[in-house]
């Protein structure tokens, strides 16, 4: 018997946001979706509009209009403005820290709820998948930059969040270190299965994890799709030049 057909699932949907600061739009009428289990990567120049996007996604920054939602559920639309810790966001940002006074098992511990027995089993599960087993009592300094991005890949992860949000988080890593990291990255996000947007400024960063890229400029998304397609078939000279440093 024929199935009936059914819309793909989409976890995280984005219609029309729009931001502007002093009458200029920074983020223009951007939509997007993002499926579980899917890395969609956010992909443009140093001041396009990524961070705001993103931002506006998590809960910290208020867009002029447009609409959120997270699994069907509308988070952001006109008053409508859930803050983050109600939207099952999980957030690695550049500059977003360890708290260095907390061990590496209480930073991961952090968002968690519930017993502590089953708090400590995610702990160790999450820290033995980014090959940080036993340090759990170590704190934030005694860690590499390196191994401290992992702890905060296993803190972001460690609540289960429906959708993570990933803002340039590699850029901080010295080049010898980020392929690695961004494969165990890559690795664990797929497992986890939540719905991913990876904020980059680097065309091989979204080549190399996204799914889907959403190519952004000048607060616009101008393309959207594979990344084979995205580079082979690039939308205008401009997309293509930005891609040609790609070896
Ligand atoms: P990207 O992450 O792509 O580099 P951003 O989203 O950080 O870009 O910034 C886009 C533009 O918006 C930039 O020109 C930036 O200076 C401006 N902008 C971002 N946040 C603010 C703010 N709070 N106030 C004023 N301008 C801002
Ligand atoms: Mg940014």
């Amino acid at each position: 018997m024929p199935q009936p057909l059914t819309d793909p699932p989409v976890r995280l949907k984005v219609e029309h946001l729009t931001r502007a600061f002093g009458g200029s739009p920074v983020v223009n009428d951007v939509s997007l979706e993002v499926a579980p289990g899917q890395v969609t990567c956010l992909l443009g120049p140093s001041g396009c509009g990524k961070s705001t996007t993103l931002r506006m996604i998590a809960g910290v920054e208020r867009p002029d209009s447009g609409r959120i939602a997270i699994d069907g559920r509308i988070v952001c639309e006109g008053s409508l403005f859930l803050p983050p810790e109600a939207r099952s966001v999980g957030l690695m940002f550049q500059d977003f820290a360890l708290f260095p006074h907390l061990t590496v098992a209480q930073n991961v511990a952090f968002g968690l709820r519930g017993p502590r027995e089953e708090k400590m089993r995610r702990v160790d599960d999450l820290l033995e998948r980014v090959n940080l087993s036993g340090y759990g009592p170590k704190h934030p300094h005694q860690l590499s930059g390196g191994e401290q991005q992992r702890v905060a890949l296993a803190r972001a992860l460690a609540p289960r969040p429906r959708v993570m949000l990933m803002d340039e988080p590699f850029s901080g890593l010295d080049n010898r270190l980020r392929d690695g990291i961004r494969d165990t990255t890559l690795e664990i996000l797929k497992e986890e299965g939540a719905a991913v947007l990876l904020v980059t400024h680097e065309p091989d960063e979204a080549l190399r994890m996204g799914d889907e890229i959403a190519l952004m400029r000048a607060g616009r998304i101008v393309q959207r799709g594979s990344p084979y397609n995205v580079y082979n078939a690039p939308v205008d000279r401009a997309a293509a030049a930005f891609f040609s440093d790609v070896n």
